[in-house]
């Protein structure tokens, strides 16, 4: 395999205005002692530390983590029976010493953006099992590019142990070490519970699961079938609040297992909807959702029929597990649970609607028209709707499809780890 990405993937969003990525728009190589320093050490472990690039002591010395800061790291690991450089391969989010007016200095994200092929070229060549991100500019370096949303600071990624499907490795954030030094105890304990949960994963393989099978369905009376005792139900609708004029569910999917859904585009008539109507009155199938408050709150007012037996809410879990701010999204757990960054970015902005007014409408129905045709204007568009292609329909559905399989997914690994071995349902 050569590279993870493309060269158009690697570029982070902040992209200066006609700069490109490179040594040469950089720069730093220019002014240090050791430029492009090398990774350095025997990776006997197959860990991979990610630092945020050479002081003054490793820009002398022409390896990484030769100060105080290093050796602060180097103990720690110690104390967690792992030798620095002996077990561990260390790099950094950038290559060459920061320097102003003589001093250390953080590197800016754009000089982290011009050095990341050469952090990835470091991964493509040495795979390690695991990769510790020690603080926020080799975060920036392994996500910056590839995380759609805001990423915010290491401090909400630290402690979670990603199996990075991209990267074919556990990622795994945490502070950097010139951090834990400037705070007082609670930092350096958290830090070395998060080190030890890295060093753990070197001997686990990363998680396997079957191709997600998502099944596009016109007749809903399949869905009375179902015969599991959960399923996880997932809408995409024309807003966020379902009670003004003009909002509808557009389409639906259930999750029957964690690998098999049914999605559909939610029909106009009750007659036709009836099927998915009596699952979600049937009290004998548990019900399972990521904000269950949304599903419910559209069930009642746009379909008359409250969902029964709701059984588990995979975004109030993730809260009870982890109470930090921005971790509950399905996006964000997706990543830190399947370690799948991104399924979402084609459909996300025509979920997103112009205000941040819960009743306003979203651009959802674009996607289901034709190329260049206004929703809805009469004939000429529904001789041309017969005719185009379903891209957009099957797009959506498929995204609603995912989003219920990995709720489904999400609620497995939540009920374990709780230990709900006996289910209310
Ligand atoms: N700090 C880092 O981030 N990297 C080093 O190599 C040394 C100090």
């Amino acid at each position: 395999m050569k590279g993870f990405f493309t060269s158009k993937q690697t570029e982070s969003k902040s992209r200066p205005d006609g700069k490109t990525y490179s040594c040469a728009s950089c720069g730093l190589y220019k002014d240090c002692q050791s430029p492009r320093m090398k990774p350095f050490g025997n990776f006997q472990k197959g860990i991979l530390n990610i630092g945020e690039s050479p002081g003054e002591i490793e820009d002398q010395h022409g390896k990484p983590w030769q100060g105080k800061t290093g050796r602060l790291l180097q103990k720690t690991y110690r104390r967690l029976g792992i030798d620095l450089f002996e077990d561990c391969l260390n790099a950094n989010a950038v290559n060459c010493r920061p320097i102003n007016k003589e001093e250390n200095r953080p590197p800016t994200n754009y000089e982290v953006d011009c050095c990341r092929k050469n952090v990835l070229k470091v991964i493509d060549e040495h795979q390690p099992k695991v990769i510790v991100i020690l603080g926020g500019s080799a975060l920036h370096s392994i996500l910056g590019h590839r995380w759609k949303k805001d990423l915010g600071g290491i401090s909400k990624w630290r402690g979670f142990t990603i199996p990075d499907k991209d990267l074919k490795a556990w990622v795994c954030p945490t502070f950097h070490p010139s951090y834990v030094s400037r705070e007082e105890g609670a930092v350096e304990v958290i830090w070395m519970q998060d080190l030890e949960q890295a060093i753990k994963k070197v001997d686990e393989p990363l998680p396997r699961y079957r191709k997600p099978k998502i099944e596009i369905i016109e007749d809903l009376s399949i869905l009375s079938t179902i015969k599991t005792s959960q399923v996880a139900i997932d809408y995409e609708t024309t807003g966020l609040k379902p009670h003004a004029v003009g909002h509808r569910i557009v389409c639906a999917a259930v999750a029957y297992d964690e690998n098999r859904a049914y999605v559909f585009m939610m029909p106009k008539s009750k007659q036709a909807t009836q099927p998915f109507i009596d699952l979600l009155a049937n009290p004998q199938i548990g019900k399972m959702s990521h904000n269950m408050k949304f599903e419910e709150t559209w069930s009642v007012v746009r379909l008359r029929q409250p969902v029964q037996n709701w059984g588990w809410d995979s975004m109030q879990a993730a809260h009870v597990l982890d109470n930090r701010t921005g971790v509950t999204g399905l996006k964000f757990q997706v990543y830190v649970n399947f370690g799948i960054v991104d399924y979402a970015s084609e459909v996300a902005p025509y979920l997103q609607a112009k205000d941040n007014n819960g009743n306003a409408i979203n651009r959802i129905m674009e996607l289901l028209e034709p190329a260049g045709m206004v929703f809805g204007s009469g004939e000429m568009y529904k001789k041309a709707r017969n005719t185009v292609s379903t891209l957009g329909r099957d797009t959506l559905l498929e995204y609603c499809g995912l989003d219920a399989i990995y709720e489904y997914r999400l609620a497995l690994i939540q009920q374990k780890v709780m230990n709900y071995d006996f289910m209310p349902f």
